[in-house]
Order: C-alpha cells, then sequence, then structure tokens
C-alpha cells in the first residue's frame, strides 16, 4: 500500500494493514480469475465460505443457495454490509496475468467488491468484542439480472437490519477516492416489450395484409417523443428500443413483429407514467393500423435513493479515516440495492478503481490498490453505525 491509499488513523497499524492490502490482493486476483454468473456461483460462494470460516467468522443458515450471509458480533442492533459476487458473459480481453479464461469475467468489480467485504470481515472479528451490536455481512448472488436482492430479502436474514450499506466500483475516478451523494444516484429501471400480431401476406398487396412492421416502426417513431416532447428536461429520463424483429425474406409481409427495450429515470412513479404513455402510444397505433398489438411492462429496479443523513455520515467516516470524497458519479445504470432500501435506510457509495475503460468492457480493470480502503471504510461505517445507533437507544 502506498501512502496515498493507506488509510490515516491505521498508519500505527501500518505493518497490519500492508498484510490485509497483500492478503486481499491475492484472493482479489483469485476471485478475478474464477468469475462465474448470477445463480451459478458455486466455486465464488465456497471459497467466501473457506475464508470467512478461517478467520472464525459465523455464516447465517438462510437457505440460498449461491452467495451467503455471514454475521459478527454480539447481540442488540444489527446493521449490514452489503456486496454482490456475480460475473458477466464477457470474454476477458485485459492482459492481466490473472486475467478469466473461461468465457466470464467480473467486468462491473464484483470481484473487488466481495474481496473487500472479506477484509471488513476481517477488522470487524479483530474488534468483535467492542462492537456495539452485530453486523451481517451479505454476499449477494445475481445482482446484474437484478434479482439477488429480492432473494435475500425473502430469506428473513435481513429482518432484524436497522441500516444497510453497500458499495459499487467507479472506473473513471481516482483509486480510493470515495463518492457518496444523497437521493437517487442509480435510476429506477423498467423494461417493456410489444409485440404486434398482423395479417401476413404477399407483398404486392399490402392492402390485403395488416403490416406489423408498419405498425412497430410507427410505434418507436412517436415513443422518441415521450422524453424529448412529453418529459421535463430537468428530469433525466431514456428510453430506448433494445431488440427488434420482424419477417424473414423480400417479398412477404410478416404475421408478426416484436421489439424491446427499456426505460431509465430516477424514481418508481415516473416510470409508471412513461410505461403508461408507452402504452397508450400501442393503443393509438393499434386503432390506426388495424393488427392488435400486446404491451407488457416491468418494473426491474427501483431507483438507488440515498439517505441524506446517512449519506453524510458515510462521507464523515470517509474523511475521518483520511480519504478523499467527492459526489458519485450519476448514472442511469440500475442496482438492485434499491430493494434493500425500499425496506431499510440505507446509503450506496462509490470507491474508485482507475479503469482504463468503462465496466462491462472486456478491457475494464479494477486496481485492487483500493481494496484495503474499500475494507477499512466498510468495518469503519458498520462499526460507527452500531455505536450511533445504540446511543440513541
Ligand atoms: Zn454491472
Ligand atoms: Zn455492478
Amino acid at each position: 500500500m502506498n501512502e496515498e491509499t493507506a488509510p490515516k488513523n491505521f498508519t500505527e497499524n501500518s505493518v497490519e494493514f500492508s498484510t490485509l492490502q497483500e492478503t486481499l490482493a491475492t484472493h482479489f486476483k483469485w476471485f478475478h480469475s474464477h468469475p462465474e454468473l448470477g445463480l451459478h456461483e458455486w466455486e465464488t460462494t465456497a471459497r467466501i465460505r473457506d475464508i470467512l470460516m478461517d478467520a472464525g467468522v459465523k455464516i447465517l443458515d438462510t437457505g440460498l443457495e449461491t452467495g451467503l450471509v455471514a454475521r459478527i458480533g454480539g447481540s442488540g442492533t444489527v446493521v449490514a454490509l452489503r456486496c454482490d459476487i456475480d460475473a458477466l458473459p464477457i470474454a476477458e480481453a485485459t492482459n492481466l496475468e490473472y486475467a478469466s479464461k473461461n468465457g466470464c469475467m467480473h467486468a462491473c468489480g464484483h470481484d473487488f467488491h466481495l474481496t473487500s467485504m472479506l477484509g471488513a470481515a476481517s477488522l470487524l472479528k479483530q474488534r468483535e468484542s467492542r462492537l456495539m451490536g452485530a453486523v451481517k455481512l451479505v454476499f449477494q448472488p445475481a445482482e446484474e439480472s437484478v434479482n439477488g436482492a429480492v432473494s435475500v430479502l425473502a430469506s428473513g436474514a435481513l429482518d432484524d437490519v436497522a441500516e444497510i450499506y453497500g458499495l459499487h466500483t467507479t472506473p473513471d475516478m481516482p483509486v480510493s477516492m470515495i463518492g457518496v451523494s444523497s437521493g437517487a444516484v442509480y435510476a429506477a429501471v423498467g423494461s417493456f416489450a410489444i409485440r404486434i400480431h398482423g395479417k401476413s401476406g404477399h407483398a404486392a398487396h399490402p392492402d390485403e395484409c395488416r403490416d406489423p412492421i408498419v405498425a412497430l416502426s410507427q410505434i418507436i417513431g412517436a415513443a422518441q417523443t415521450i422524453v424529448s416532447r412529453r418529459t421535463s428536461p430537468f428530469d433525466p429520463a431514456v428510453l430506448s428500443f433494445t431488440h427488434v424483429e420482424a419477417g424473414n425474406t423480400w417479398n412477404i409481409i410478416p404475421e408478426e413483429a416484436f421489439a424491446e427495450g427499456t426505460i431509465r429515470v430516477g424514481g418508481k412513479e415516473r416510470l409508471n407514467a412513461i410505461m403508461e404513455r408507452l402504452k397508450r402510444v400501442c393503443k393509438g397505433v393499434e386503432e390506426i393500423c388495424g393488427a392488435r398489438i400486446d404491451f407488457h411492462c416491468e418494473l426491474n429496479a427501483p431507483a438507488v435513493n440515498n439517505d441524506s443523513e446517512l449519506a453524510e455520515f458515510v462521507k464523515r467516516t470517509a474523511q475521518e479515516l483520511g480519504f478523499k470524497t467527492g459526489p458519485s458519479r450519476p448514472t442511469m445504470g440500475g442496482e438492485d440495492f434499491a430493494f434493500y432500501q425500499e425496506r431499510i435506510r440505507g446509503v450506496f457509495w462509490n470507491i474508485g478503481v482507475a479503469s482504463p475503460e468503462p465496466a462491462h468492457n472486456p478491457r475494464f480493470i479494477a486496481n485492487p490498490a483500493a481494496l484495503s480502503t474499500a475494507a477499512a471504510l466498510l468495518s469503519a461505517i458498520a462499526e460507527k453505525s452500531l455505536k450511533r445507533l445504540s446511543s440513541v437507544e
């Protein structure tokens, strides 16, 4: 660890910290070279379990098939730290000596998140007798498909948790810089699918058909006005068609057309309003074109919405440790951490890893030098929030 990344108030223990950094870097390289997709994180889970058990950390019986929840501390108030553990179906194109070779890749930094949590577990375990309550450490499966958080919540493992904190790497922030903001920091994410049932026939006789391609193109065209003409320019919103299918040759008007896509906005209510507008566009085109149109939409994840008091607490804690802080990078990406925040007060913060390429890119690299910073901040947040909550009671 160099001086810039070493936490200030741990300098007296710098030997301990450089050992932690070295251990974490070794773990990180193993996890990076063994990525697994959501709900298939078998080896990853087994390795996390082994490392925690070696450190004497208790693993809870949650019934989760992959991922796990551990607990450190005694009775009383409970707070949670959460990381995700799944990878992406991307063939890695970095030149790292520990690059993945199995066709999947930790291109979103989840290997970094889980390794920092192992570091936090080790630090919290050393201070277990001083904790004013308990910390639950959530190693969550399947974040990329945004349904892992729902299964962790359904297990009941977090029913007694008062506050929850999670982290995500930010590629374009300097190593170890902490980003934290209050309010919506990740978008509410919705998806939609449109199927048009027309009437097929000879392309020379369109009047005898109900052309689903023309209907679909009218929907796609009209949908572009929902954000540009019907949404305030002060409220960011995205509506993207991402997949279109219809027909298979040049002289037949097909029977069906299909399209799907996504909507991203700062809150669930606005997402519902945009979905409703898109549904009305489909209704209108159905009327004009005489083809039957099925419209399906769903909320994939609400917005990550940080509690303002707790965001301030995270910022202060990071500054007390000597880390540089700034606002989170706003993103229209989604995060299923939002599901926890619907039930538990919490904050999702960022840590800089100075990657040469963005997340979900085959050349994404999270700089492991920030691992002990992340571990130190996670453990300090847990310990201090327990202290604050106990003094309130
Ligand atoms: Zn991701
Ligand atoms: Zn991610």
